[in-house]
């Protein structure tokens, strides 16, 4: 089965969604990359464009396989497109109907041995699997930011997922030249459960002017040897993606350790997302990054 898969559909070009198509491509499978509308896969295309640039100014890859990689990647406009795909990776915005409503539409379009699966950071595998019509060709493979660059991958099962379906999503996470951890489908899995947690926690030492956002990361990178602080891996992340997972915890869970913290969660209605709007705990619109607390 896992030899099958050579064309690979992702839903999604957003920062996630672009990574992924940016790896296939560079595993040589065909990829079609969906969004809302074209100016959103353009935008996306433009982010692998760079991406891949940069790999090559790095000696990582060479000129020639930039080019072949591009080749491979074809935007989709409709999700009927991807009618033709062995393997589609959901990678839309973190909100479960958001993603439910893409797995319904999707299932209309898709080849009956077509494997769904999901990149969701958090939400139940098993849930989003039983909207489908494939529970047992549904599986989440979710994938560490920045994807060309992170060596994990998390394989998560719910509880219909074949085992054909897990061997060929190993294959094929082998094939991209990474290396997985199998989690339970539990809420927001292993590394988000550890990791979420630690930032929301690092937002709340923020809040209660315990430090500044200076010097909460410089204590982490420094004191932890965390390559990153947590409020700039925050930024990375994108603050709704990191209200959406603690939201996940918290509900999945029923514990108050897991409450989202105020302050994220008015960074957020601020529209102040992190990297990709421009602001986060870091405004990133000058020539440096300048903490906005
Ligand atoms: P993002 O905001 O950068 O991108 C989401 C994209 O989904 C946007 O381009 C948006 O236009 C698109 N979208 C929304 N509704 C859609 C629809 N109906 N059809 C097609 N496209 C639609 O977010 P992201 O960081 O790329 O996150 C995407 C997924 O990856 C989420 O499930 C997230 O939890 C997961 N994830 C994120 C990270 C991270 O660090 N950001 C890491 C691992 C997994």
């Amino acid at each position: 089965m896992a030899g099958k898969i050579k064309k690979v559909g992702v839903v999604g070009a957003g920062q996630m969604g672009s990574g992924i198509a940016h790896v296939c491509a560079l595993a040589g499978y065909d990829v079609l990359l969906n969004d809302l509308n074209a100016e959103r896969i353009k935008a996306g295309l433009a982010t692998i464009n760079g991406n891949l640039a940069r790999q090559v100014s790095k000696g990582t890859i060479s000129e020639e396989v930039r080019q072949q990689a591009l080749a491979h990647i074809k935007p989709a406009e409709k999700l009927t497109d991807l009618a033709t795909c062995d393997l589609v990776i959901e990678s839309a915005t973190e909100k479960e109907d958001v993603k439910r409503k893409i797995l319904i539409d999707l299932c209309q379009n898709l080849k009956s041995e077509a494997i769904l699966a999901t990149n969701t950071s958090s939400i139940s595998i098993t849930r989003l699997a039983a909207v489908t019509d494939r529970p047992e060709r549904f599986i989440g493979i979710h994938f560490m930011n920045p994807v060309p660059v992170m060596e994990l991958v998390e394989l998560v099962r719910g509880i219909a997922t074949g085992d054909e379906t897990f061997e060929a999503s190993k294959a094929f996470v082998a094939n991209l030249g990474k290396t997985y951890a199998v989690a339970e489908d539990f809420p927001a899995f292993m590394v988000n459960r550890i990791l979420l947690p630690m930032i929301n926690e690092a937002i709340y030492t923020l809040y209660e002017g315990v430090g500044s956002v200076e010097s909460i990361d410089t204590a982490m990178r420094l004191g932890a040897r965390h390559p990153m602080g947590p409020l700039e891996l925050a930024d990375f992340i994108g603050l709704d993606t990191v209200l959406s997972v603690m939201q996940v915890l918290h509900e999945g869970l029923a514990d108050s350790k897991y409450r989202p913290c105020p302050l994220l969660v008015k960074y957020v209605e601020a529209g102040w997302l992190g990297r990709k709007a421009g602001r986060g705990f870091y405004d990133y619109r000058g020539e440096k990054p300048v903490p906005t607390r």
